[in-house]
């Protein structure tokens, strides 16, 4: 039985896609008492938080922020923009692009699903599970939509299911080709601050987010920023909304206060993730989670397993799938792990369950907490009898010792 009051010597491990490791200068920022969300303390937080969040998305359009996960502002995208029985355009890279299709379904939406043609020896029942959004699919079924019945094409930027990083300009470049007027929605709920996401320059409608990834913070918090297309849709989309509705929001958002009680202390982490990443310069936090990847996948590359992800263009600067050998179950793999060295790894899920799992390299990390994860994992295979080619941890320390962290560039003002 569970023993709960049985604590670990040392940290652990949390080496799961997100929620990612909290910075101790975050959790210190979130235990200031907390305050009155009416008061004038409160109001000058918010608005200086509505200022840096903005940034980060590269944005100059609002970004609303809910105190929910992502699946809410997941809902908040759609039901600010859309009717009941509009068609959406969606493409299955994974868990994760699934589940926001069957809530869009659920919120009365009429869906479809485009999926990446093409085979795939090591997981033939789920090929596309292993590649990104194929922009030409997304043109050529614009293209034949002459009567203009697709309302919006929903992606997901960073797939944490598989460890797919999807290349947004192409998609948006596919929409301008086509001449179609639909919204072009994005998920980067576990991108955003971690790979590079530009929100104005990518001509994206609706960028949903979260703020238990990148921005390493707890789970709690989740965003949806804004165009002045999805601001002109939501005028008149008929889906209803009430606790999402973004016009109430963002006027109260004026003065830096919400609508109703938003998470106060949540905020102060926000507040402080947003000098953090400030101070460092998004490049370099790009630069950063990169190198770190790069690491990762020498490590899976020298145990002779397959990265999940099959198209080295899209490899995930955020996490790496690694599928396991036809009979091991990786989620016992991972049970194992966990009991062996307090680290948690992220698992497979939906169509992949049990045949691979995820190595998460965001949040409060560093080279050796890497090291030291790869070694959890390496130690974990071989008691588990999995046969390795060679050394992942030697490959990744010998990574990291030759690849020297770049220079940081100028951190943004
Ligand atoms: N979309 C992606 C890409 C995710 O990684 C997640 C969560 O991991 C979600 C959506 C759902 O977000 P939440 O679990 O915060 O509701």
């Amino acid at each position: 039985m569970l023993n709960l009051d049985f604590h670990p010597t040392g940290r652990h491990f949390l080496q799961i896609p997100g929620p990612s490791p909290v910075p101790d200068r975050i959790l210190r920022a979130m235990s200031l008492p907390t305050i009155d969300h009416r008061g004038p303390e409160f109001g000058a937080l918010g608005l200086k938080v509505l200022a840096g969040i903005g940034k980060i998305f590269k944005t100059r359009q609002p970004v609303v922020i809910y105190p929910c996960s992502g699946t809410g502002a997941w809902e908040a995208a759609l039901a600010n923009t859309l009717s009941p029985g509009d068609h959406v355009l969606m493409f299955e890279t994974g868990h994760f692009a699934s589940l926001w299709r069957r809530l869009a379904e659920r919120l009365g939406l009429s869906t479809e699903f485009l999926t990446w043609q093409g085979g795939d020896e090591q997981l033939p029942d789920a090929a596309g599970w292993r590649h990104g959004v194929d922009a030409d699919q997304i043109e050529a079924r614009l293209r034949a939509d002459t009567g203009r019945r697709i309302k919006a094409v929903c992606v997901v930027h960073n797939e944490t299911s598989t460890g797919v990083t999807s290349d947004i300009a192409s998609v948006r470049k596919a929409i301008d080709a086509a001449g179609h007027p639909a919204l072009l929605m994005v998920d980067s709920i576990s991108g955003l601050a971690s790979a590079d996401l530009r929100h104005d320059e990518w001509g994206i409608d609706v960028t949903v987010s979260g703020s238990q990834k990148g921005l390493m913070l707890p789970p709690g918090m989740a965003f949806n920023a804004v165009s002045a297309r999805a601001l002109e849709a939501a005028r008149s989309a008929k889906l209803p909304r009430s606790f999402f509705a973004w016009d109430e929001i963002i006027a109260m958002n004026r003065d830096g206060y919400w609508p109703y009680t938003p998470n106060t202390n949540l905020m102060y982490g926000l507040h402080e993730a947003l000098e953090m990443l400030a101070a460092e310069g998004l490049d370099n936090v790009f630069a950063r989670h990169l190198r770190w990847a790069e690491g990762v996948r020498a490590a899976v590359r020298a145990w002779g397993l397959p990265v999940q992800c099959a198209d080295p263009r899209l490899y995930s600067p955020v996490l790496t799938g690694v599928i396991v050998p036809e009979g091991v179950d990786a989620d016992a793999l991972r049970r194992l792990i966990h009991e062996r060295f307090d680290l948690s790894l992220g698992t497979g899920l939906g169509k992949v369950k049990g045949r691979m799992f995820r190595m998460g390299h965001l949040g409060d990390s560093n080279d050796l907490t890497l090291v030291a994860m790869v070694a959890g994992v390496e130690m974990g295979l071989k008691i588990a009898g999995v046969p390795l080619a060679g050394s992942g941890v030697h490959a990744v320390m010998s990574h990291f010792a030759t690849h020297a962290a770049p220079a940081r560039l100028q951190a943004a003002a």
